[in-house]
């Protein structure tokens, strides 16, 4: 395995997101996260990445007791992320990176970002010398390389670097989607990244498996050319730019994890005629008007919705329903997303807490007004 351009300790250009790990009766599935992170290593493989809110805080502690417990130091890297609604004020950061060694079993991370910055939440960063105080943390070699993971306009990036020259590395979410998404921005925000010379970690490079479970039209597209999954032409897409240090992908089984490591494992650069396919499929994507949901669930698990709408799972049921007519949408809308506690659509008090936390900037609550729409008139 070669070392990373930007990084040497890094292995390769590609990296395990635990944000989506396997999941069994609500509990991350140990035997197969352990199997799949072994099959990662094995394969050469050293960079995992993480957040305190991932999976409810189950994500690291999965992390402590699949990888840490199980490998040499020396065999992984870790990335944690310093996020919003876990500090109020400077004295709260330092205890909370201690407490996130503790979940993770380590004793110092390999990256540390400011999580999902944008125009809002970089103020309460200011106001708390988050920055200065990860910075401290480095120089204390708790932190090897601080970064931001970001997700706003462009010129916002411009600003935050431009105050913060001491960041070493940005992640952003990057996929042949969004590249040219006037709402995401991925081309120029990664512009923004080469301008002030920042090493890029790709996240949501299949966008939410969107650009993994296609539309047959779509789809026949990608069959078309040499073979390859649908994640393959995704994932290789985002690793063929050249400011891309590594691309995460976040992945919930083993198919997953030998598939994308069939594909990184000896990198190719897209070709220009898998170029223009993949242009194709977005102007397939383009026309289907669908919810660009990236099933992070932010929404759901770091704002505590009031009345427990299961909204990313509601907009991918209205996603099928529209790209694949998928008509038992409405039966699994009415006998499992709406049980259980969890209020309709047509039951938002419109208190709009999950926009706030919404990376996607979705109109949420106007959103569930479709979802009603569609699903409970029917
Ligand atoms: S706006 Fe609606 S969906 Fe969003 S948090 Fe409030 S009640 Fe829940
Ligand atoms: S609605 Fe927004 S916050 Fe919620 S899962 Fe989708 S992209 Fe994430």
């Amino acid at each position: 395995m070669e070392a990373n351009k930007f990084f040497p300790e890094v292995h390769g250009n590609f990296a395990f997101g635990c944000m989506r790990l396997p999941m069994k009766n609500e509990q991350v599935d140990y035997e197969e996260f352990s199997r799949m992170a072994d099959a990662f290593i094995d394969a050469g493989f050293n960079y995992f990445d993480t957040a305190h809110g991932y999976i409810n805080g189950l994500s690291e502690t999965a992390i402590r007791d699949c990888v840490s417990k199980r490998y040499d130091r020396s065999r992984f890297l870790l990335t944690n992320k310093l996020t919003d609604p876990y500090f109020n004020k400077q004295e709260d950061i330092r205890p909370f990176f201690e407490k996130q060694l503790e979940l993770c079993g380590v004793e110092y991370f390999d990256f540390y970002l400011m999580h999902a910055q944008n125009r809002e939440n970089y103020k309460k960063f200011k106001a708390c010398n988050a920055y200065e105080t990860a910075y401290e943390l480095k120089k204390e070699g708790l932190i090897k390389h601080l970064g931001l993971s970001f997700h706003d306009k462009a010129e916002v990036l411009d600003m935050i670097l431009t105050e913060h020259p001491e960041i070493e590395v940005v992640q952003i979410q990057f996929n042949y989607l969004d590249y040219e998404d006037e709402n995401v921005e991925s081309r120029r925000v990664y512009e923004v990244c080469e301008k002030h010379n920042k090493p890029v970690l790709v996240m949501e490079p299949v966008k939410g498996g969107s650009l993994v479970n296609l539309p047959k039209e779509a789809d026949d597209v990608l069959r078309s050319l040499n073979g390859g999954s649908n994640a393959s032409y995704a994932v290789r897409f985002a690793a063929s730019f050249p400011q891309i240090a590594v691309v995460l992908s976040g992945m919930s089984d083993m198919a997953q994890m030998e598939d994308n490591i069939s594909t990184m494992k000896d990198f190719k650069p897209l070709t220009e005629e898998e170029r223009v396919a993949v242009g194709n499929v977005c102007g397939i994507f383009k026309g289907l008007n669908l919810v660009p949901c990236t099933s992070c669930r932010y929404c759901v698990e770091e704002n505590h919705c009031p009345k427990e709408i299961r909204i990313p799972d509601m907009f991918a049921a209205l996603n099928a329903h529209e790209a694949f007519h998928n008509w038992n949408s409405a039966m699994y809308y009415n006998s499992v997303l709406t049980t259980g506690g969890h209020s309709k659509a047509s039951e938002c008090i419109k208190c709009g807490k999950c926009e706030k936390v919404c990376p996607q900037h979705l109109e949420i609550r106007n959103l569930l007004v479709k979802v009603a729409d569609t699903f409970e008139k029917a």
